[in-house]
This record gives structure tokens, sequence and C-alpha cells, in this order.
């Protein structure tokens, strides 16, 4: 069902897309995915995903960019019909030529700028390592500018498997491990329904979904993966933005909170008492006036002396929308996102807060970690922990949408 590379079977073959129009064809019967849980099953077409292209490194002149394999490995061009060397890699160093063309270690290869890239492709068996972590499935060194991509073509159960083992911790429990497992799915497969035309669908960070490849794949989240294989969540029958966030701190945050998010019912938030356990659930943090100042100034938000921050606006459940900066030469509005942005989202941890100023501090107390908009992840454990199975987690993040088994 997933891709198999094998010199028979050309890449491009095996990236053939997912046809949603497909769902239509009919939800005809029901599986129990696991015990107590039904979830309907799209019958009467098979579904192909093709593997998830996750940007792993970038070679820039001053970052280096390391490849090591176990075994050996073949080496095809971008369009995958020729097979330019079968070589093992030992920390090979990736980097352009003067001609621009792409090196692996003392070998280049001058490809036609249109497709400059090449596939490098385990032996059966073996893996290829980026730095130090391993991954699954193949990688693919694609030419931008002056640097080179990384990019894992990695099957979609693999991937998830490592995304959820990234992204809650093996103490969650089982339900709240399988939810995860879904909404991951479903997000990458929004993702790449709008990424066609580019080099990559998902970075691996945060600002998609963080993954660490084979390295950091556990048995939790393998076990997840599987237990759910093929779930997804669709809202008018196209795959719903899956968005989620560590700690909503009592309320899920709309949709209008993220640039990203679609302003659908499913992500228009929703009450949460289950994230508690959160050591995000409440905070404060103080930051000197001065600080403030400087961050808002470097940004070009305030002239003259800060006098003072007040919020503004809020939409459901506290979450800030705008921020009056008040200043000696006058005052500004900006969106509450872009305040937290500007102090840092490592330690201004959400934009559910109020804000106060004390002599020469501000005192900020906030609710919740993260942008809030979709599942509460510490919510999810709250709720599994309290005897929900993970449709029933779903069905209360994210209102509206059908989850089905799609394969
Ligand atoms: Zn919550």
């Amino acid at each position: 069902m997933y891709f198999e590379v094998t010199s028979r079977t050309p890449i491009r073959r095996i990236l053939f897309a997912l046809v949603l129009p497909v769902m239509a064809v009919g939800i005809i019967s029901c599986a129990t995915v696991e015990r107590r849980v039904q979830v309907p099953v799209l019958k009467g077409m098979r579904v192909h995903i093709r593997p998830v292209r996750v940007l792993v490194g970038t070679q820039t002149r001053s970052k280096p960019l390391y490849l090591s394999s176990s075994g050996k490995v073949k080496v095809y061009s971008g369009d995958a019909k020729t097979i330019l060397a079968t070589i093992t890699l030992e920390r090979t160093p990736v980097s352009l030529n003067r001609r621009k063309s792409i090196v692996v270690g003392q070998t280049s290869w001058d490809l036609p700028a249109a497709t400059a890239a090449v596939i490098i492709v385990p032996e059966k068996g073996g893996s290829i390592f980026v730095g130090d972590t391993r991954y699954p499935g193949c990688i693919a060194l694609v030419k931008r500018g002056e640097s080179v991509l990384a990019i894992n073509y990695v099957a979609m159960e693999d991937y998830v498997a490592g995304v959820v083992s990234c992204e809650m911790p093996r103490r969650f429990c089982r339900p709240a491990l399988e939810t995860q497992a879904v909404a991951a799915r479903t997000y990458a497969l929004w993702t790449m329904s709008r990424t066609r035309l580019l080099v990559y669908d998902l970075r691996n960070t945060q600002a998609s979904q963080v993954y660490r490849g084979l390295t950091r794949t556990y048995s939790f989240g393998r076990d997840a993966a599987r237990k759910t294989a093929g779930v997804v969540m669709v809202y008018d029958w196209k795959f719903l933005p899956a968005f989620y966030s560590s700690t909503c701190g009592g309320h899920t945050a709309p949709a209008s909170q993220l640039d990203s998010a679609p302003r659908i019912a499913p992500l228009s938030g929703v009450e949460c008492i289950y994230c508690q356990a959160s050591p995000r659930y409440r905070w404060v943090i103080t930051i000197t006036v001065s600080e403030v100042e400087e961050a808002l100034a470097q940004a070009g938000y305030v002239s003259g002396k800060l006098k003072d921050i007040k919020v503004t606006s809020t939409v459901g459940g506290g979450w800030v929308d705008t921020v009056e900066i008040v200043g000696s030469d006058g005052n500004r509005r900006i969106s509450g996102n872009a305040f937290r942005r500007l102090i840092g989202t490592g330690k201004f941890y959400s934009a559910n807060f109020n804000i106060r100023k004390a002599e020469d501090k501000f005192v900020i107390r906030g609710r919740g970690f993260g942008h809030g908009v979709g599942m509460c992840q510490y919510g999810a454990d709250g709720l599994g922990r309290r005897g929900r199975n993970f449709v029933e987690i779903l069905g209360h993040y994210y209102p509206g949408a059908k989850v089905i088994k799609i394969y």
C-alpha cells in the first residue's frame, strides 16, 4: 500500500496523490478500531496516500549537512530515472560546487537546473542519518538558491508514529495518544492537499509538527498509529485543518487567533476544563518595562517612552485579540499574538492573558501554552483519564468534524 522504492518503481510514479472526492463513494460499514470505538469506514475505492515530505535539514555555507547510512544506498537523479551511484555514507558532507551542482562527499552530478535534486534510497533494511538523526524511507536533496534542503520521504504511518512520539509524553493515556495520532495524520493530509507543487509538505518543528525520525519514534507512538491506522477527520468532505496545541487553559482559541487556520465551525473554540494538570494551566511572568520597550522599539511599534500596555479586546474564552501600546508619542494597537511573539513565545506562554504595570515591571497573568486552536493536548489526556475514547475526544475539540477510516 505504501511506497517501496526499487529501481523498477520510479519515485515519480509513487507520488500519486490521494483523491478526496472518492470519499463520496460511500461509508458503508463500521470498523471496531479498538474495543468500544466504532469508526465508519470508507469502502469501494482503494485510497493511496503518497509519502509525506518533511524538511529535516538545510545545508548552508555556515551550516554543513552530513549524511550517514547503515549499509549501502542508491543515489537516483531527481526524476528517479537514473541510478547515479551506489555508495555508503559515513558522515559524508553535502554541498554545492562552483557550478551549483549538488555534491555528496567527493562526487558531484551535473544535473539540469530544473531537476537539481537527487534521491538517496537505502538498500532493504537500511536507513539514512541526517546529522545524528535516523530516518525511515528515503532522503531527497533539493537545491534551493545557495543551499541544499534534505527532505525525508516517509510513509504516512511511520510519520504519524514519529509525530506522536515527539508531540506527547509517554505518560499520557492511551486515548490521548490515539487522539494525537488522528490529529497528526489529518493535519499532515490537510497540508499535503495544499503543497503538491512545493518541494516539501511539512517542517519537522512546531511550525508544523515535531518529528525526529526513527531516533525518536517509540513504541507508544507506533501503537497509537497502528490502532488508528487510516483514521482521519473530515469537514465538508475535505481534510480538517486539525490544529492542536499544548494547553488551552480553560477554553480553546477561535481560529482567528492563528493566521494559517481557516475560520470554520470545528475550530471556533470550545470549553475545556480537562487540562488542569498542565504546568502552564495558569502562569505569571514579569518583564521589565525597559525590556518590553526595547522589543517594541525594535519592531517599530513604539517611539518615545512606553507608558502602558492595555488589553483592548478579547475573543472566546479570554484570548487576546488586540492590545494597545500607550507611548509618549502616541498609541498603537497590535494583535495579542504579535505582542506575544515580540516578547518570545518560549516565555510568554499564550495569548490568553491580562497585563498590569507595576512600577518598572509588567506583570502578565496567563492561561495555557501555545496558540490554543483545536485540540488541547493536556485536555485530551484529561478526557482520556475520565474514560473517553479518541473518537469522543476528537468530537469534543473539533465539533462538527467527522471521524472516518479511509484505508
Ligand atoms: Zn484545555
